[in-house]
């Protein structure tokens, strides 16, 4: 579903050239759920953009569902990430003063839905991250966990193949933590939607099917998630 081969990207300023992406090769299927591990400025959040088409490689390729990311045109890009991808990012970016249901009900609107299927259909989503009692609520009115709860709502609605959650429990307690996790790995097994997940959290490391780790940009091995580690050992 999404595969990326070498990808590099720097950011690039007059004082320092960073390469935040720095060679990076991955696959992830449709069905899985992969976590993604690193310490900040590792490069976690610069590999999703990517993924996502908001960022482009300056080198290698990203490509999804065979086709290469890199030869969209800013039109196909959108339709991309409006169709195909649900982007859970860092920061929640809700609009300000509009009730829940609409502000999950974005990409819809975006689409073309009309208001009234579009909050039916929005209104589901947030039933199932847990808010139905606070649909009509604006961002003002609601915790940073919950605005948190409508970001994901947003993002799922639609039901996009290609999942990409940027620490997406990073503000919820540990009982909510899980019930996203649960349903992010539901809509991979049920749905056969490829996630990629970056996240601290160990439980939802665990609830991964594979993991992986990323240091300076580049992908590390981690050999107890790919079940060897016994096999290198008696190896070596
Ligand atoms: P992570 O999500 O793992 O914390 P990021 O992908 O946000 O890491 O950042 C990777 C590296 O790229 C860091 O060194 C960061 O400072 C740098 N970086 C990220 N975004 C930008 C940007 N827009 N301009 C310049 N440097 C950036
Ligand atoms: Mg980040």
């Amino acid at each position: 579903m999404l595969e990326l081969d070498e990808v590099v990207k720097r950011y690039s300023s007059a004082s320092e050239d960073v390469r935040a992406v720095d060679g990076v090769s991955l696959r992830v299927e449709g069905g899985e759920m992969v976590s993604l591990q690193g310490p900040s400025g590792s490069g976690k959040t610069t590999l999703l953009l990517l993924a996502a088409c908001a960022l482009r490689a300056d080198a290698g390729s990203v490509r999804y569902q065979g086709r290469d990311l890199g030869s969209l045109s800013e039109q196909q890009a959108a339709q991309y990430r409006l169709g195909e991808v649900g982007l859970i990012g860092q920061g929640t970016h809700l609009m300000a003063r509009v009730p829940a249901v609409e502000n999950a009900a974005t990409k819809l609107l975006l689409g073309g839905v009309a208001l009234p299927e579009a909050r039916r259909r929005a209104g589901e989503w947030l039933e199932r991250v847990g808010l139905s009692g606070r649909t009509l609520h604006t961002p003002e009115e609601l915790s940073g966990g919950e605005r948190q709860r409508v970001a994901i709502a947003r993002a799922l609605v639609g039901a996009p193949k290609l999942i990409l959650a940027d620490e997406p429990t990073g503000n919820l307690d540990s009982q909510r933590s899980q019930e996203i996790i649960a349903l992010l790995g539901a809509l991979a097994r049920e749905q056969g939607a490829a996630v990629l997940l970056v996240t601290h959290d160990g439980e939802a490391t665990a609830a991964a099917d594979r993991r992986l780790l990323i240091r300076d940009g580049r992908l590390e091995d981690d050999a107890s998630a790919r079940g060897d580690a016994v096999e290198g050992a008696r190896g070596a």
